[in-house]
């Protein structure tokens, strides 16, 4: 007997929800491949997922809160979400084009122009072209706005030259073009100054050197730029004003957080199965309800923010208190199902890989200190802890 999710609290689906669902349903029963793809962070596994993103795209089903013109549905949110649930339900493959489509495309409709969403949308969503996203640095991480590298301007040639270092941009090492910020104005600090580009990976002058991750995979690289052009047709959103559009973006990362409940719920309900198939340890007992709880919990939370939003709320800070939550879940989910295993837990498998990738969840999209820092003080009013100089 699996847990029955299918009854949301206090959210009417209408007909067409349910339509939508069912067919969304259908198509990945029988669309999904039977075997899970090679990892994106490898070559093989990049194209493969890239052939996935195009049979999705295909059959629309690639960008479904996007406008049909760009290859969407024109789905609400309150679809959007259910699609999610059904993907994560079916095991679908990850997804190769997110940082493109979950992070930049907001921003895009939000600041491109008609001729740069013309340009980027529609190889976005058949995943032809796949982006990656270029903001850390290495002394500029959880404090962005600390960013040194420069985009110099060249009126000249109507653009601007790019120079400085980029690093841990996840799939570089394979994609096609890049999003970041530069410090285009030299006077400037902070938060002011910098300019939103994209650029092809493969510029003259930039340099793209991949990292391997904990699993020896080159799911990251740095990127170098030396004297770099880009033509002011690819700067998104006013020169000096880039601080303002990645806020944008990273306000998207809250569609991630929305993404992810199907994500959760799928993996407890694998880690129930695997339990139950060891003969239900009872020493076992508390760890996979807590995973189980936690990832419903997570859940209708989360359709509790989507009731919130179509009725016009917005998430706010509580993001960062979700954030935590999440990332902090799903480690523990993996290490039950890791020590559920005994010595078998050793050995690669799909929750090998689930766990070592869960290490990752307290880091990125923010670490957890400071979303901690941002609910301590935003949400509850603690005192600011102390900063340094100029922050
Ligand atoms: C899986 C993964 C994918 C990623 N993908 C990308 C990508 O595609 N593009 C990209 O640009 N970046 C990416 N990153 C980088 C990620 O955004 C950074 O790792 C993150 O912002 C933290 O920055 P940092 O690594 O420089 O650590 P630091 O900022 O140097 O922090 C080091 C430690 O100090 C803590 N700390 C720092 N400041 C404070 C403070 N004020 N209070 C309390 N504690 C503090 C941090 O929480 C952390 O524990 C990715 C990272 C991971 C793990």
């Amino acid at each position: 007997m699996s847990p029955q999710r299918d009854e949301l609290p206090n959210l009417e689906l209408t007909e067409d929800d349910i339509a939508f669902r069912d067919e969304a349903r259908a198509w990945l029963a029988a669309n999904v491949p039977a075997e899970p793809l090679p990892s994106m962070d490898t070559a093989d596994g990049f194209r493969a997922h890239q052939e996935w993103e195009a049979r999705l795209a295909a059959a629309r089903w690639s960008v479904v809160s996007w406008p049909q013109e760009y290859g969407g549905r024109g789905a609400s949110m309150v679809q959007w979400v259910l699609f999610e649930e059904e993907y994560y339900r079916a095991g679908a493959p990850g997804r190769v084009s997110q940082n493109g489509i979950f992070l930049l495309s907001p921003t895009i409709y939000e600041f491109g122009t008609k001729e740069q969403q013309d340009r980027w949308l529609p190889s976005m969503a058949t995943g032809e072209v796949i982006w990656a996203q270029a903001w850390s640095e290495p002394e500029s991480g959880s404090d962005l706005a600390s960013l040194r590298s420069t985009a110099t301007r060249d009126d000249s040639r109507g653009g601007w030259v790019l120079n400085g270092q980029k690093t841990w941009s996840s799939r570089a090492s394979y994609a096609h073009r890049g999003f970041g910020l530069f410090r285009s104005d030299p006077d400037s600090t902070r938060h002011h100054g910098l300019t939103y580009l994209t650029f092809p990976l493969d510029a003259d002058g930039l340099l793209v050197r991949p990292i391997a991750q904990l699993d020896g995979e080159a799911g990251f690289a740095e990127l170098f730029f030396d004297d770099v052009f880009v033509p002011d047709a690819d700067v998104l959103g006013e020169p000096g004003q880039g601080w303002a559009v990645a806020m944008s973006t990273t306000g998207s990362e809250r569609g991630l957080s929305l993404r992810s409940p199907g994500r959760f719920c799928a993996a407890a309900d694998r880690l129930t199965a695997l339990w139950r198939s060891h003969g239900a340890p009872t020493a076992f007992r508390d760890r996979v309800v807590d995973a189980w709880l936690g990832a419903e919990a997570y859940r209708l939370y989360t359709w509790g923010t989507v009731t919130g939003l179509v009725t016009g709320r917005s998430i706010g800070f509580a993001s960062s208190a979700n954030k935590v939550f999440w990332s902090e879940l799903d480690v523990a989910l993996h290490e039950t199902a890791l020590d559920l295993q005994g010595p078998e837990g050793e050995r690669f498998s799909p929750w090998t890989d689930g766990y070592l990738f869960s290490l990752s969840g307290p880091i990125y999209a923010g670490t957890n200190e400071i979303q901690r820092n941002i609910v301590a003080e935003r949400i509850l009013g603690l005192p600011r802890e102390p900063r340094g100089a100029g922050a």
